[in-house]
């Protein structure tokens, strides 16, 4: 039956790491006592080492689970004996003082204000010299907290201990010999979840400290009967003059001290008494109790698994049709779905949306131009009336107006052509990105976004520089000379016909906005009236101020407020109306030139219709631009980012960094999460199905229908 104890520890240890609830729970020893009991010093006498946390302020503060796993000898050689704690990746220890070392750390690690955690330590020893047994070490019971700890410690430590000492748990209440048994906690704690004491076996320690017919008193058990019994030990090692030999190890001097006494009082403790006594006795014992515990157990818990196996499977098939995944897949799949998006989009990147895009920033720029050196030029209504004039002929119309034109072609060629439109289509493809980083997956992966982020704007940074430089060399010979053909002419005038009704449609919208709020036209038209007449009056006031100035006279004082009879907000809708009107007046009045036999003459009227020329040559700055950006920015681009996500997103994570970062995502997370726990369950039932078969008394378990 030695085996089957082994092979359920090793069950009850993979049941731990598929959940932590009770339902799927093997039998353990838990430990109790009260501080100072010598609960320590019992447990290391069953391991055979100094291993637990010392000193005299609450060192165990978490529970430790402690498994213990006998290794048998191979071709009469012992093997090595080492502590393993799996949540930590240490690997083997086989130093014990480092075993003690890192326990402590753990426990110190618990803030004070705590100063207990319900997080079990996971500890496993494997030596030739242990029994297989799985014992929970937990903090011991306190009767006052010191100064330092809180209030509610003693109440903590109670309710973790309880937690622990539920069925199908043994409980080893350690109780000092030299404590009257009805003071003992462990002893009180049990009764209240064992009162017959079918699962606790009590523990008397320090049998040393009271006379040999007093601790066989207790031994004997009368007074608080245990099903299981009593076991007395000594356990501390007799003073250094025990050591006979260098080699003798702590484990051997104790238990020798433990057999001298025992053996010097062999009336009370020989083998005719029926007391149980040493730490070899209590080790079988545990060993007894747990193997029939976990034997009985067995039956129940393959059932139990069953029932949580079939609902891991049914839950596996109906939400994931039994498609397994792993986190590589995932990740896979992550990096193909980016590409395929990101291609996608690229067709808002071809040459012709990008014309289109450039085309649309440079017609705002012609606007500029055309307000800047044509509208606000008074003479611009002689330029429509000569438009007009058949009898005019372009080569006498003045310089004036092919000096202009040449200074607002050159103020539309030179105004960093280059650099605005490489920024346009690099703050597209910025804004791209940022969309695909910020929707799904990545919004489950704020890192791998991050990323994505930073090295895409990196790759465009780099670019960004001999782009526009490019582009900007490439449309040199405009900033010179612009030819024109009929064909372009005609294209650019239409052109330019559809931008200016467009523009006339926008001030009307505007003017019929501000009309809307200011309450009417003829509130409108009695505000712009009035304002008008207020800028008259200003205009005038100047002027006699200028003239009494040099006359030498007192100035005129400036208007009083009340002067104004409409609210300023209105005021200044009324000027924005005012300036819309004006610019519809002027759009209108270029219209009429456009549409004139003049301009649509072709090229070799520029002169007269500088709104066709200039979108003649913002269509070949826009073609031209698109061009080169395409070549040396878009396509680069396009080249390089695929490759810096297989080398740079993920595939750089090694499988941890994998694993987390596909369990960041809900979805996969519950996905990995139930297909490992049916994987689990599945290896626990065929463990158990195994087991049932070794059994003498073995039955087919019972299916769920
Ligand atoms: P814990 O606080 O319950 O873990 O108790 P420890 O194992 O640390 O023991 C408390 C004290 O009792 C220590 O000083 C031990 O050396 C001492 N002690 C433990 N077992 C025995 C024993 O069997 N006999 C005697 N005389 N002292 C013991």
């Amino acid at each position: 039956l030695m085996n089957l104890t082994k092979k359920l520890i090793e069950i009850r240890t993979m049941l731990l790491s598929i959940d932590q609830s009770d339902t799927l729970k093997l039998p353990s020893i838990v430990v109790i006592g009260s501080q100072s009991s010598g609960k320590s010093s019992v447990l290391e006498a069953i391991v055979g080492h100094e291993f637990l946390p010392k000193g005299n302020n609450m060192v165990t503060r978490r529970p430790i689970e402690l498994t213990l796993i006998h290794t048998p000898a191979t071709n009469g050689k012992a093997p090595q004996e080492y502590g393993e704690f799996p949540a930590l990746g240490l690997g083997r220890i086989s130093d014990f003082s480092q075993i003690q070392k890192t326990l402590t750390d753990l426990n110190l690690a618990v803030p004070a204000t705590e100063a207990v955690s319900n997080d079990p330590i996971d500890l496993r020893i494997y030596s030739p010299s242990v029994p297989d047994l799985t014992l929970i070490d937990l903090p011991g019971y306190i009767q006052i907290a010191s100064m330092d700890q809180p209030e509610t410690l003693k109440e903590k430590i109670a309710s973790l201990c309880e937690r622990y000492i539920r069925e199908p748990n043994i409980i080893l209440a350690v109780c000092a010999a030299d404590v009257d048994l009805a003071n003992s906690p462990a002893l009180r704690a049990s009764r209240k979840v064992d009162p017959l004491g079918l699962r606790t076996i009590g523990v008397i320690t320090k049998m040393d400290l009271v006379p040999p017919e007093e601790g066989a008193t207790i031994l004997a058990g009368n007074r608080y009967p245990l099903h299981l019994g009593y076991v007395g030990v000594v356990c501390k090692a007799p003073g250094a003059a025990a050591k006979k030999n260098k080699r003798d190890t702590m484990a051997l001097i104790t238990q020798r001290g433990e057999n001298e006494y025992f053996s010097s009082h062999q009336d009370y403790f020989g083998s005719n008494s029926s007391v149980m006594v040493g730490t070899n006795t209590l080790r079988r014992r545990l060993m007894d109790v747990l193997e029939s515990s976990m034997a009985s157990s067995l039956h129940g818990i393959t059932n139990a698994v069953q029932l949580e196996l079939e609902e891991a499977q049914y839950q596996f098939k109906v939400q994931y049709n039994d498609r397994r995944i792993t986190a590589e897949s995932y990740v896979a799949e992550t990096v193909d779905a980016l590409k395929s998006r990101f291609k996608d989009f690229t067709t808002q990147f071809r040459k012709p949306q990008i014309r289109a895009r450039l085309k649309e920033m440079l017609d705002e720029k012609v606007m500029d131009v055309l307000e800047q050196l044509y509208w606000q030029d008074k003479r611009v209504l002689e330029l429509g009336a000569i438009a007009n004039d058949a009898r005019v002929k372009v080569e006498d119309v003045e310089p004036y107006w092919r000096y202009k034109l040449e200074a607002a072609s050159s103020l539309l060629t030179k105004s960093g052509v280059g650099r605005d439109s490489t920024l346009l289509v690099a703050d597209g493809l910025r804004t791209l990105i940022d969309s695909i980083a910020a929707g799904e997956p990545f919004t489950f992966h704020p890192r791998a976004a991050e990323r994505l982020i930073e090295f895409s704007h990196m790759i465009l940074r780099d670019r960004i520089g001999v782009a526009s430089d490019q582009v900007e060399n490439c449309i040199k010979p405009y900033k010179y000379e612009v030819e024109v053909d009929e064909r372009e002419w005609e294209v650019g005038r239409a052109k330019a016909v559809d931008l200016f009704e467009k523009e006339v449609k926008m001030c009307e919208e505007k003017l019929k906005e501000i009309r809307k709020k200011v309450g009417g036209s003829r509130r409108l038209t009695s505000l712009v009236g009035y304002v008008r007449e207020l800028e008259m009056k200003d205009r005038e006031r100047k002027q006699r101020r200028l003239s009494s100035i040099e006359d030498g006279e007192p100035p005129e004082p400036e208007p009083s407020v009340d002067e104004y009879r409409y609210p300023p907000a209105q005021l200044l809708d009324a000027r924005h109306a005012n300036m819309y009107n004006d610019r519809i007046g002027i759009l209108k009045l270029r219209l009429a030139a456009l549409k004139s036999k003049r301009c649509k003459g072709g090229p070799q009227n520029d002169v007269l219709c500088p709104e066709t020329f200039l979108n003649v040559v913002a269509d070949k700055l826009a073609y031209t631009s698109a061009m080169f950006i395409s070549i040396e920015l878009l396509d680069q681009f396009f080249y390089q980012f695929p490759r810096e996500i297989d080398s740079r997103l993920l595939y750089d994570l090694d499988r941890r960094e994998i694993v987390e970062f596909a369990r960041e995502n809900p979805s996969v997370r519950r996905h990995l999460d139930l297909q490992e726990r049916k994987d689990k369950l599945e290896e626990v039932m065929k463990q158990l199905n195994s087991l049932a078969m070794l059994r003498p008394d073995s039955k087919p378990t019972p299916r769920r229908q």
